[in-house]
């Protein structure tokens, strides 16, 4: 550690130097800037640099070096153990860094690194583009691609790694470096599910596809109708085409207008169905789960970037979540699957999740680091709650579903979907062999362990 005096006029001249701004403890604004979506993280680091470009990554992260202060990088700060934030250390926020520059001709865009879904989406929209993005607007697009990336088009256009075409990085030694199939094409492998492990990405360019039309089918069911539902959104997505996507999901009935009063604050089972193309073909598709006695529905073309905002959750809750990654979802696994939402925890904002994978994910390139693209269903437990009181409900629940289902799990898990649950964990969701070429490229790019606090690879 730097002495007090060297900090001191350190962190003066990193306040003078930054286009972006600089938060210490006790500077108004502090709060807000160590604010992360998941309310049960309360960290507080020595300073926040809020980066607006490349250049103040840089100088950010050179003064966090010469203090010898942990560094921790944060984007839209939604990773659910608070990776990005740490106590006494130093925070590279991107938030300011999230301009977008679409190229419709190359059919590819510029993101920055603290950019959100939002941002992405709203920009590719009046083009009728799209690329795979994750199903909340706020979600940071830097965090979400560097770990895979699945979201509602996956299906069709791969996970998100699928099309990175290139990373504008910052490297532990606050170098800028390019990252791209002809240009370092070992660090451009490790960040196609390594995360922020070997550097920050203050840009990416992701291919975009053509999505001149999108629609959605949101169905609710009663929960003695659950199995029924699975079974039949199974069907439909087994059994129809890649433009299909969605999830089916119990969850607390929230109060939304589509919502039956009588129904709000109860245990309901949902589907929604995003199809990636047009309605009537959407409804030709969804048919045997509207022909299901349901409570409510939602049916009809939507553009993309609206669908996208509409299951974001509110900040300001507590979260908890995990992921398993399935061989199969055969009846009996559904049986299971369906009896867990028995014991969830309602009412809260807890859903428990079960999404298809398959189409392009599975096509996808083999070679990089993401394990689960084989896998054609993943369960997802995702509590969320309020009152600190239901911790005690909410966290054991998640940690049953993942013990049930254990039967049906490939082993392999999808990072972005877990917290902190250890290194075992981390390996899962790299692949061993990949974790092996993983760990001589951390040795070469980051070989003090600069960037730790994320899915973490150790330098080998
Ligand atoms: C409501 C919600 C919905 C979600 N939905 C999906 C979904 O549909 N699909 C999906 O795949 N995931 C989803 N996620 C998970 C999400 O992809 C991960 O939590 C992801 O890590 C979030 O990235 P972030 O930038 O928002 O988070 P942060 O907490 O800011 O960062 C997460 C990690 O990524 C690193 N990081 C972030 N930006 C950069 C960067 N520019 N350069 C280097 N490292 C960086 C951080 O250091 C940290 O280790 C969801 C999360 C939430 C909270």
């Amino acid at each position: 550690m730097a002495s007090r005096s060297k900090a001191g006029t350190a962190l003066a001249a990193l306040r003078e130097d930054l286009a972006g701004d600089v938060f210490a403890p006790g500077d108004a604004g502090y709060d807000e800037a160590r604010t992360v979506f998941n309310a049960m993280i309360d960290r507080r680091p020595a300073v926040i640099a809020q980066c607006a470009h490349a250049d103040d990554v840089v100088r950010a992260v050179r003064f966090g070096r010469e203090l010898d202060l942990n560094i921790a990088v944060r984007g839209g700060g939604h990773s659910v153990a608070g990776m990005g934030l740490n106590d006494n250390g130093l925070v590279v926020d991107l938030r300011r860094m999230h301009g977008v520059t679409v190229h419709p001709g190359a059919g590819a865009v510029r993101v920055e690194g603290g950019a959100t879904m939002s941002h992405l989406d709203r920009a590719t929209q009046p083009f009728g583009l799209a690329t795979t993005g994750g199903r909340a607007s706020t979600t940071g697009v830097g965090g979400f691609v560097l770990g895979g990336g699945s979201g509602w088009l996956d299906r069709c256009f791969g996970l998100a790694v699928d099309n990175l075409l290139g990373v504008e990085l910052v490297t532990a030694d606050g170098e800028r470096v390019r990252a791209g199939a002809d240009e370092n094409p070992d660090l451009f492998w490790a960040l196609h599910g390594g995360g922020g492990n070997f550097g920050v990405a203050t840009a990416l360019t992701l291919r975009l596809h053509e999505l001149p039309e999108f629609a959605i089918a949101l169905l609710l069911y009663r929960p003695e109708l659950g199995r029924e539902a699975v079974r039949a959104y199974r069907e439909v997505i087994e059994s129809g085409p890649l433009e299909a996507g969605g999830a089916v999901l119990y969850l607390t009935g929230p109060p939304q207008e589509f919502v039956p009063p009588h129904l709000v604050g109860t245990l309901l089972c949902a589907v929604l169905v995003t199809y990636a193309g047009a309605e009537e073909d959407l409804r030709e598709v969804a048919e045997p789960l509207l022909g299901l006695p349901h409570e409510a529905e939602v049916v009809g073309a939507m553009p993309y970037a609206d669908v996208q905002c509409m299951i974001d959750d509110p900040p300001g809750m507590r979260n908890h979540w995990s992921a398993e990654y399935l061989t199969g979802a055969p009846d009996d696994f559904v049986d299971v699957f369906c009896a867990l939402a028995d014991t969830m925890p309602v009412p809260t904002g807890t859903q428990h999740v079960l999404f298809p994978l398959g189409g392009a994910v599975a096509d996808g390139p083999a070679e990089y680091p993401v394990p689960y693209r084989d896998s054609p269903w993943a369960v997802h437990p995702f509590g969320i709650w309020e009152d600190p009181a239901d911790d005690r409900r909410c966290v054991p629940w998640v940690r049953a579903v993942r013990e049930r289902v254990r039967p049906w799990t490939t082993g392999a898990v999808y990072l972005n979907f877990i917290g902190d649950e250890g290194t075992d964990r981390v390996r899962a969701g790299l692949g061993a062999q990949n974790a092996a070429r993983l760990g001589l490229l951390k040795r070469r790019w980051d070989p003090d362990n600069v960037f730790r606090f994320n899915h973490n690879i150790r330098p080998t």
